[in-house]
């Protein structure tokens, strides 16, 4: 028998399967999806690979490698995902070995260890060996040893071998279980000075539905002592095994919900998902529209079929009220993924879901991948988010994904957002895709009535530079009646950075072609292209002036300027800096439900929250994000204002929005005021037709860098002079040009 294998060696000539024999004792065993560690080129070293098949004859005619042994002792990819891996790697035009491994946990993922083994056994006295025929080598070894080890493996002394190490640990721990005795009767027969002994057995009858019970507990809980517990153990009345325990990761309690009764917009949305076979059914529903809930009932359905479900959301961190309400209506079966996650946590929730127990998983871009089997619905909520798309190898987009699996599972896939993408809107359109919309809020309130504050209006200005006075009065009106605020700095392609007053002088980074950030507080500047910092300095380098100032807005500043005006509020910040531990963004959400009257944060505050007590949003500046010159960046604009207006008036008490711009007249900012998505649809499709852009067009970015700069440029006009032949009279050639920013990490960019 042979085996198809992936090898671990990236490359573009290894980019295929290998062919090598299976010893007679592994055929037996062996399956497509598992992996394996096999001899590789010339040295025979041992490499990490994947078997993609299993054949009687084999193509090649020379002399085939055995395989030397098995990694796994059951497939870690199934037969979709080994497919989607082929798929993956042909659509992101990367190898497909990163495409397999991309899909596992990353403590799955190969490391390789070399070993010298000494065959005689004189050598075994060595200093190196320590009496042990085998030594695992670091690179520790000083140049004289690797010379000897060197002469030694010439004279056939030694061997070296390379060991494919797994990472992947369970964790393991010991349980204490009931046997089937009556302990009552039992109790007699334990002396009475033996209190210890007879508590324990008292527990056990105490709690008739105790079965196993983690000896951890018993210890620490419950402060019996191990020989207590070995004592009743060795009387074989108890009996004591260890057991996988799954690292569930530590989250607060949450509370168990029940179905809302769906609205009748709702309820036509429910029929017509529940019955899209394998469809994909864009869900455009406005903010508060009760999305969350028709995805609940939707999920519901499929379980109830023994189907399982996935969903997928922009950023666990940024979305824990998702997450909770998940949790809450189905409980244990619910898998998480996410970042926020240790390598170990991550791979026990792999596991769950590998193995069955977990049928239901929420969870960021990578989710998409989750071994679920017999989907029967999955759900990508705010589809248009840009987080779904990976920007490094293999650059997938986490929707392309979902509907490839959508069609191999003949299931339907749900595209739920308030602000569609134009690619998805526009299938809708063309009926691609079947379109549902929810056009009103649960409540029945009108959406929040938006203002927008033209920031060039001299009458609008305050001493505060950020705050207008429009502004400033609807906070103190929203903190007057104990309502909550939620004000946006959009910081997009912006952030605040140090200027000589005297000279003009930016302190830029040494590295990268752009200005670092002040970081206030930790004192410090910082390139947030490639993480170089230094700290704030005093003097001007170029002219020794002392007058180094802060422009742009920052959180921080903000802050500050709130605090000034409005000395009592009780400001929760998100940005970056106060999220960078582990949870911290629920906490911060958290001290803000229960004690605080504003939440000023970035981006990340946009997004699903929903607080019934939040009746007024402010964004600071909404004109940051079109200054960019990415085409999308009317739509993300459009997009993040109609997100974070939806924040306010969502439950009983009307809401108002107030958008500070230096452009009030700029389409994207007027339809957001409104809410419109359709007129901003029509009009935003309309400038990508005469422009040339996607979803009329496709659009393939080239990108090319190198350390010197005449090298990145001569290949980016190489690279066009190729290609410009080849263009049919429908297609067409944009630049070569240099992006934004043209340096990053010392390496120059074109595209
Ligand atoms: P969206 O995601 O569309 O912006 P949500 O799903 O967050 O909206 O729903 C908005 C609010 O309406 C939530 O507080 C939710 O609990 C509530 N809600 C949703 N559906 C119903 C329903 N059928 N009956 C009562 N309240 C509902
Ligand atoms: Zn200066
Ligand atoms: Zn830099």
């Amino acid at each position: 028998m042979y085996a198809q294998i992936v090898v671990d060696v990236p490359t573009q000539q290894t980019n295929h399967s290998f062919d090598y024999l299976i010893p007679s004792d592994l055929t037996p065993v062996i399956q497509p999806g598992m992996r394996v560690a096999v001899p590789f080129g010339r040295s025979q070293r041992l490499v990490q690979g994947f078997v993609v098949g299993i054949s009687a004859t084999s193509k090649f005619s020379g002399k085939l490698k055995p395989i030397d042994h098995l990694i796994d002792l059951r497939p870690v990819l199934n037969a979709e995902l080994l497919q989607l891996s082929y798929w993956l790697a042909q659509q992101t035009f990367s190898f497909w070995i990163s495409c397999m491994q991309t899909m596992l946990p990353s403590v799955m993922r190969a490391k390789y260890q070399k070993a010298v083994i000494a065959l005689d056994k004189n050598l075994q006295k060595q200093d190196l060996f320590q009496g042990q025929i085998m030594k695992i080598l670091d690179n520790q070894l000083s140049t004289q040893m690797q010379k000897q080890l060197s002469l030694w493996q010439k004279n056939g002394l030694v061997e070296i071998k390379y060991l494919v190490k797994n990472q992947a640990k369970q964790l393991e721990q010991w349980f204490i279980q009931r046997q089937s005795y009556d302990y009552s009767t039992l109790l007699s027969q334990i002396k009475p000075q033996a209190k210890k002994q007879r508590q324990l057995l008292q527990l056990f009858i105490d709690n008739p539905k105790l079965k196993s019970i983690s000896l951890k507990e018993l210890l620490n809980k419950y402060h019996f002592t191990a020989a207590t517990i070995n004592a009743i153990v060795k009387k074989g009345w108890l009996a004591k095994n260890k057991q996988v325990v799954w690292r569930q990761p530590a989250s607060q309690p949450v509370e168990a919900t029940t179905d809302l009764k769906l609205t009748l917009l709702q309820q036509a949305a429910y029929q017509k998902i529940t019955q899209a076979k394998d469809q994909v059914v864009l869900l455009e529903g406005v903010t508060g529209s009760g999305k969350t809930e028709v995805y609940l009932q939707s999920i519901k359905y499929f379980l109830q079929k023994n189907k399982t479900a996935l969903m997928l959301v922009p950023e666990i961190a940024l979305t824990p009220q998702m997450v909770a309400q998940v949790q809450g209506r189905f409980g244990k079966l619910v898998a998480v993924l996410h970042s926020g996650l240790s390598a170990g946590e991550r791979y026990d929730e792999w596991r769950r879901i590998e193995t069955g127990q977990a049928t239901v998983v929420v969870g960021a871009r990578s989710a998409v991948f989750a071994p679920l089997k017999n989907l029967g619905i999955i759900i990508i909520d705010e589809e248009h988010e840009a987080s779904y798309k990976q920007e490094d190898n293999p650059r997938y987009h986490a929707r392309d994904v979902a509907l490839w699996r959508g069609q191999y599972h003949h299931c339907p896939v749900i595209l739920g957002s308030a602000t569609p993408s134009l690619e998805s809107r526009a299938r809708g359109q063309k009926k691609v895709y079947q379109l549902v919309k929810l056009s009103q809020r649960v409540n029945q309130h009108p959406l929040p009535q938006v203002d927008i504050v033209d920031l060039r209006n001299q009458d609008n200005l305050t001493a505060q530079p950020d705050l207008s006075k429009p502004l400033v009065s609807a906070l103190q009106q929203c903190l007057k009646q104990q309502e909550q605020a939620i004000l946006l700095l959009n910081r997009r392609g912006f952030a605040s950075y140090l200027m000589c007053r005297e000279c003009g002088y930016v302190p830029q980074c040494p590295h990268c072609d752009i200005s670092l950030t002040v970081h206030l507080q930790e004192h410090y500047l910082m390139c947030h292209y490639c993480g170089y910092k230094e700290p704030i300095m005093k003097i001007c380098p170029h002219c020794s002036s002392a007058k180094l100032r802060f422009s742009g807005t920052g959180t921080q500043k903000v802050e500050q300027q709130l605090q000034a005006i409005l000395p009592t509020a009780r400001i929760i910040r998100m940005d970056n800096d106060t999220t960078s531990r582990k949870n911290a963004h629920s906490q911060l959400l958290k001290q803000f439900e229960t004690a605080g009257d504003i939440l000023l944060g970035t981006q990340m505050i946009a997004k699903g929250l929903d607080f019934p007590n939040v009746t007024l949003v402010g964004v600071i500046n909404a004109d940051t994000g079109l200054i960019t010159n990415d085409f999308r960046a009317s739509e993300r604009t459009f997009q993040l204002l109609t997100q974070v207006s939806g924040r306010a008036g969502r439950a009983q008490k009307e809401g108002r929005v107030y958008i500070q711009t230096y452009n009030p007249q700029h389409y994207a900012i007027q339809l957001a005021a409104r809410q419109d998505y359709e007129h901003f649809y029509q009009q935003e499709m309309r400038f990508r037709h005469q422009a040339g852009y996607p979803p009329y067009f496709y659009l393939i970015k080239v990108t090319i860098s190198h350390r010197s700069q005449a090298q990145a440029f001569k290949m980016a006009y190489n690279i066009a002079k190729q290609i410009k032949p080849v263009l049919t009279s429908s297609e067409q050639l944009l630049g070569p040009t240099q992006p934004t920013v043209a340096r990053v990490k010392n390496r120059y960019y074109y595209q």
